[in-house]
């Protein structure tokens, strides 16, 4: 059976429960034996009922001897089944579950599960599963797996899908890693590891079929890494020189690089040097000065006589580095370029003109950059800037718009070194690990959001000393549009509650470019007191003079994206702060807020994130461009990700294509996998 058979195809799935299991991002055979357990629970022991202990979980086996209805409430129904095993009596216990008693009968031979309650003498098994006594109980008697589901399907239901596939005598799943690796690490073959790992028959066989599904996944990730690396870095590339000039405009600056700054330098130079084509990521933490490092890594291909480009994720971005780099460059006659979506046709035409014509040396913008119309003279290098924001397929396009320019790419979002290296494996890395001197601590304070108008008190006592504010609204899901009208929202009740006689501003995702920029500009002159807004501030926004950031509901973000928002304050002279709403009071987000409080980090924040939301959310994202990891874990697995990093290193060694025979279905496997990432490289 093909296995990317879509299971609309499959005896036994209608269209209903087909719509249940897209909810799932289930749509083919593959997908669905690719859903794993999250945890698994063990009821394959039974017991006596004479022996059962108050609390436990526990199976029983025995025949129904009975019925029992009670109603204590309106609209509430008890159902209870009396059965007996050959030690006593119990009964299982079903709330408001009044179709489940239908299905049985006096004498039937059941098995059940549920969690024991002995109270004066009676025993009853409560939030209880049920099911005949046959071979096939699906989800009695056995280690149970436990899938993560959503609304309108059930765990049960879920396993009995499965189950009814896998049973399937046409399923063959075949091994596409080659024997010689199954051997030499004794991984189980594919078939036996997909069953166990919905079906176990012991603990024993489940923890085989578990490791190798997690080194699977490991070797395919490190395979394709390593794969893309090379395929792309030691592409022949454009061999600049260190130009004197560089020096000039070093000196030029108004601050000295820190040290941090001048080694990233270093390294690009020397890659910019070599003539291989520089794939290099730039880690640092927010304010870390990234800018100036790729205004000066620009300013070198343009004084080699190239043009360079550098792509921004948000207009506000890409005008504030559009602006900071012609301060800076515009004395050296290097000229730069705005490309961005609410130019003028007019303008834009005359922005394309010029960057086709070789007039503009560096081009600033969004993904305005990389539509078809762009063209350059001789572009040279590339720098995205906060990466995490971009996928890698519009990397490649923007530098695809040259003949193998050298690329950089710029992330705020720190990772420890070692998870970088696994993420980014297709880059190399330079980290800017040292603030600026003179950065001022950022005082943190997390305060329940009854106390809010103490934090507005505040406000006010920041404005009269001439300083201005930020206010991010409640983090919600849904959408922009729903994003937008809480920003409204939360803006009308400051103006009308509480801060009547200031000037506040909105800005969320949904306003025209011009209005934003308007905004924003008019925030910079300092004409605006207050700016309200959605994380669109969240990357890279410079306003020195602004010295509080008041996060509402933040316990709906993800600690690093409390860093970056904290990171828009504390970037001038004055002291700054950053103020915490949160909303909900559990464990959790006491914990998180503390860390807030405790450190200014970012790589300590990551990790302290990593720990709390589990790396399941960090790296299940798209964002990084790398295919998902369904059932293995970084942190858990470590050591078996270092086997499968070994092991992958040996196979490129004997096989850098992958083009051996053996290693065919092994590559096809790759490709499919890294799908998004490897379609703009060339596969041969
Ligand atoms: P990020 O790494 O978050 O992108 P920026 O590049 O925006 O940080 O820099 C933050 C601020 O620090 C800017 O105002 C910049 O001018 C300033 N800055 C950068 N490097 C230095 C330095 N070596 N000394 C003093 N200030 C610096
Ligand atoms: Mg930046």
């Amino acid at each position: 059976m093909d296995l990317n058979k879509n299971l609309q195809y499959i005896k036994g799935i209608g269209p209903k429960k087909y719509k249940k299991l897209n909810k799932l991002g289930i749509y083919t055979l593959k997908d669905l034996i690719y859903y794993f357990p999250r945890q698994y629970e063990d009821r394959s022991k039974f017991k006596k009922v004479f022996n059962l202990v108050n609390e436990e979980k526990v199976s029983i086996r025995g025949i129904i001897t009975g019925f029992e209805k009670h109603e204590p409430k309106k609209k509430m129904i008890i159902n209870k089944i009396q059965v007996r095993d050959d030690t006593g009596y119990i009964k299982l216990v079903f709330f408001n579950q009044k179709y489940i008693v239908n299905n049985f009968k006096v004498g039937d031979n059941i098995v059940a599960y549920g969690k024991v309650k002995k109270e004066y003498g009676k025993t009853e098994l409560l939030n209880c599963e049920i099911e005949f006594d046959t071979k096939s109980a699906s989800s009695i008697g056995k280690i149970v797996p436990i899938y993560p589901l959503t609304y309108g399907i059930s765990n049960k239901e879920l396993i009995n899908i499965i189950q009814s596939v896998l049973k399937n005598q046409d399923l063959k799943i075949d091994e596409y890693i080659p024997m010689d690796i199954v051997n030499k690490n004794k991984l189980c073959d594919l078939n036996f590891a997909i069953k166990n790992i919905h079906n176990p028959q012991n603990i024993q066989n489940l923890k085989v079929a578990l490791y190798r599904l997690v080194y699977e996944e490991f070797l395919i990730l490190q395979l394709g890494l390593l794969y893309l690396k090379s395929g792309v870095v030691d592409k022949e590339g454009i061999k600049f020189d260190k130009k004197d000039g560089l020096k000039e405009i070093i000196e030029s600056l108004p601050f000295s690089l820190t040290n941090a700054q001048r080694r990233s330098l270093d390294d690009i130079l020397n890659d910019m040097n070599s003539n291989k084509v520089m794939n290099r990521l730039v880690q640092g933490d927010v304010g870390s000065g990234k800018t100036v490092v790729a205004l000066l890594s620009l300013a070198n291909a343009v004084l080699n006589s190239y043009q360079a480009a550098m792509m921004a994720p948000t207009e506000i971005l890409a005008e504030q580095h559009f602006n900071s780099l012609q301060e800076i460059l515009s004395k050296f006659d290097i000229n730069i370029g705005l490309l961005v979506g609410s130019l003028t046709k007019k303008q834009k035409m005359a922005v394309l003109k010029k960057v086709k014509e070789g007039e503009i040396d560096i081009l600033i913008g969004t993904h305005a950059l990389i539509e078809d119309g762009v063209e350059f003279k001789k572009l040279g290098m590339v720098i995205t800037d906060e990466q995490h924001r971009f996928g890698v397929r519009q990397r490649n396009k923007l530098s695809e718009k040259g003949d193998n320019p050298d690329i950089l790419v710029m992330t705020a979002t720190p990772i420890p070194r070692t998870l970088a290296l696994i993420l980014y494996g297709d880059l190399d890395i330079s980290i800017i690990d040292e603030l600026p001197p003179g950065r001022q601590i950022i005082d943190t304070f997390a305060i329940a959001k009854e106390k809010r108008l103490r934090a507005y008190n505040f406000v006010r006592s920041q404005i009269e000393l001439g300083r201005q504010v930020y206010i991010v609204c409640p983090l919600v899901e849904e959408s922009e549009v729903i994003k937008a009208k809480a920003a409204v929202d939360l803006l009308e009740e400051l103006e009308t509650e509480h801060f009547s006689d200031l000037r506040l501003e909105l800005l969320h995702g949904k306003m025209k470019a011009s209005n934003k920029d308007e905004i924003m500009k008019k925030f910079k002159n300092g004409e605006v007191d207050i700016l309200v807004s959605t994380t669109v501030i969240e990357v890279g926004v410079n306003v020195p003079n602004a010295t509080l950031m008041i996060i509402e509901n933040a316990e709906r973000f993800g600690l690093a994206q409390l860093h970056q928002l904290r990171g828009r304050v504390g970037r001038g002279e004055h002291k700054s702060y950053c103020i915490l709403i949160y909303g909900s009071k559990n464990e959790v987000t006491f914990e998180r807020m503390k860390t807030m409080e405790q450190t200014t980090d970012g790589f300590k924040i990551s990790e302290k994130d990593l720990e709390i939301r589990g790396p399941g959310e960090f790296f299940g994202t798209r964002q990084h461009g790398l295919p998902e990891l369904k059932i293995a874990n970084i942190f858990k697995h470590m050591k078996i990700l270092k086997e499968a990093q070994m092991e992958a290193q040996c196979i490129i060694q004997e096989d850098e294509k992958l083009n051996l025979d053996k290693n065919k279905m092994l590559k096809e496997e790759i490709i499919n996998r890294f799908e998004e990432k490897l379609n703009d490289i060339t596969l041969n």
